[in-house]
């Protein structure tokens, strides 16, 4: 019967302690507030219940609510344990009779386990429990038998009970303890997952928000990652790119180089830098300069190569620019110094053609011939003026003369194509404060681009006039291709050029120096009629 009683009571006891742990998991783990009230209190409830079912032994209670007490005291500390332990010693008192030595033992331990609390302030729970264990194990022994009397000679009595306690203790430390783990493991897990994750987002943030085309290719060579980037940069939709092949976007001429690169990647195992060409979805070619990585698997074989991938045109374009212009400075050195070397001999002509118009006055053509040495001499003076480098220097000047110098500049090249200027000025003239050269340099760029436009000659018409106050517009109409609507925007864009030849460059450098002259500059266009150009400037004061 005994061990019956036994049985049941450690049963219920077990049961008691895990319902509230495993209905703790239940709600998510989130800390409870007032933990230790509610487990005090739940402890005290367990403690009653367990007094209820205790079973008299010689006009003695054998119960195991100390058992709790010690592991409340242990887990939830002395305020949960004087909750629990109040509870557990009013039922004693109303289950059983001997009062004096329930209460008398009851105030001991609650003394001596709060002191023990308060001198044992960062050991671990379980450890705590030992100590409360063998403090409990004295106290009864000092108590019960020594002090009240208590079947001091029935060593069986004794050790029966606290066979009973210690089965309840470690059965109780068992499920905490395992439950405990169990959650730290849990929350290790999580904190894994949460590293792993915060690192994985990390690198999707780089690889899904840089403007280079990241990619995995495996051995079959069939794509097994692209970043967004290629659908920005290449235009083509992702589940298009998944499917096709690399003959199908690498350029003709480049699949082969191509190929054999990614071969030795995977036979090498070395990293290699390569140059090609990949399709836009629209047909147009781009330049790619790829770093190309080896990735190797568990086989100790390449299974993956990395290609990195950066669109190098608007770099490719800069090379080539610079090449021309360096061409192009090397071209006006030659021009200067050939105006320079022209304009003696020309100094000396014109010298001997006057003395002769002076001498013989009958002579005919002598003042024609005067005029064209002029304009070859103008001509000269603004090549060599051009081709000069000079330091920037804000002037007054008048931009009738600077207009009309430039035309003058060009009109061989004009007559050459059929071309005539026109010109027509509301004032004898229009100063404004400006680096001459630079609004030189302006009106030729617009002037030549007005000539390209008129493969079949025509008009080109200069207006100069007075604009809003303390203002002055030129403006230049030509008879040109012109330029669609859609494509206005895009004017003095760097490398915008429809010219086989062009650099694109031209406008652009316009727009910087008339913005530099606080000027604004505007276009209105019909295509197969023409092109008007407006350039506002400030008059100077
Ligand atoms: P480039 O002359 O080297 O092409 P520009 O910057 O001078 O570079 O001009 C850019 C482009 O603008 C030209 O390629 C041309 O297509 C267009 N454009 C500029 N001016 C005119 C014009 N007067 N008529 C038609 N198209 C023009
Ligand atoms: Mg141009």
């Amino acid at each position: 019967m005994f061990l019956l009683d036994y049985i049941v009571n450690l049963s219920i006891f077990s049961l008691l302690v895990s319902t509230p742990l495993v209905i703790r998991s239940f709600i998510n783990l989130k800390p409870i507030k007032q933990m230790r009230l509610w487990g005090g209190l739940y402890a005290g409830i367990v403690s009653s219940v367990l007094v209820g079912l205790s079973f008299n032994e010689q006009g003695y209670a054998y119960d195991i609510r100390y058992a709790i007490l010690i592991l409340v005291f242990s887990y939830l500390g002395p305020g949960a344990g004087f909750i629990a332990g109040s509870f557990a010693l009013v039922s004693r008192l109303m289950a059983s009779e001997n009062w004096l030595p329930a209460i008398v033992g009851w105030i001991i331990i609650m003394i001596v386990f709060t002191a023990i609390h308060k001198n044992s302030p960062h050991v671990k729970p379980v450890r705590k429990m030992a100590i409360f264990y063998v403090a409990y194990l004295v106290i009864y022994v000092m108590t019960v038998p020594i002090i009240f009397n208590v079947f001091r000679d029935d060593l069986i009595f004794h050790l029966q009970y606290l066979v009973f306690v210690t089965f309840g203790v470690l059965i109780g430390s068992l499920q905490i303890e395992s439950y405990e783990r169990l959650l730290r493991i849990i929350a290790e897990k999580k904190k894994m997952e949460k590293t792993l994750e915060e690192s994985e987002s990390k690198y999707r943030l780089i690889a899904e928000n840089t403007s280079d085309l990241i990619a995995v290719l495996d051995q079959d060579r069939t794509l097994s990652y692209f970043s967004p980037s290629h659908e920005l940069v290449l235009g083509y939709k992702g589940p298009d790119l998944e499917t096709m092949e690399i003959g199908e976007i690498v350029y003709p001429e480049d699949v082969d180089m191509f190929l054999a690169n990614l071969k030795k990647i995977f036979e090498d195992n070395e990293a290699i830098s390569m140059e090609f060409r990949l399709k836009h979805q629209e047909g147009h070619w781009i330049e790619f300069e790829s770093r190309c990585m080896p990735v190797m698997g568990e086989s100790q074989e390449v299974e993956h190569i990395v290609m990195i991938s950066r669109d190098i045109s608007e770099r490719k374009k800069a090379e080539e620019f610079l090449l021309q212009s360096e061409k192009l400075s090397i071209v006006g050195e030659l021009a200067a110094g050939v105006a320079h070397e022209i304009r003696n001999p020309l100094t000396t002509i014109k010298g001997f053609v006057q003395l002769y118009k002076s001498e013989n006055s009958q002579i005919e053509y002598s003042d024609l011939l005067l005029d064209e040495l002029e304009r070859i001499e103008n001509i000269t003076s603004e090549m060599l003026s051009l081709g000069k480098p000079q330091a920037i220097q804000m002037n007054r000047a008048d931009l009738r003369e600077i207009v009309e110098n430039t035309v003058e500049l060009l009109s061989p090249q004009a007559n050459m194509n059929a071309i005539q200027f026109s010109m027509a000025f509301e004032a004898a003239n229009f100063f404004i404060t400006c680096e001459k050269n630079q609004i030189k340099q302006v009106f030729l760029n617009i002037f030549k681009n007005a000539m390209e436009a008129m493969r079949d000659g025509g008009v080109i018409q200069i207006d100069l006039r007075h604009g809003a106050e303390g203002e002055c517009v030129v403006s230049v109409q030509d008879q040109g291709c012109g330029i669609p609507e859609e494509l206005l925007p895009r004017l003095g864009e760097p490398f915008y050029t429809l010219k086989e030849k062009g650099t694109g460059l031209g406008l652009m450098i316009c727009h910087k120096i008339i913005k530099q002259h606080n000027g604004r500059i505007s276009y209105q266009s019909k295509v197969n009629e023409g092109t008007r150009i407006e350039i506002v400037l400030p008059l100077a004061s």
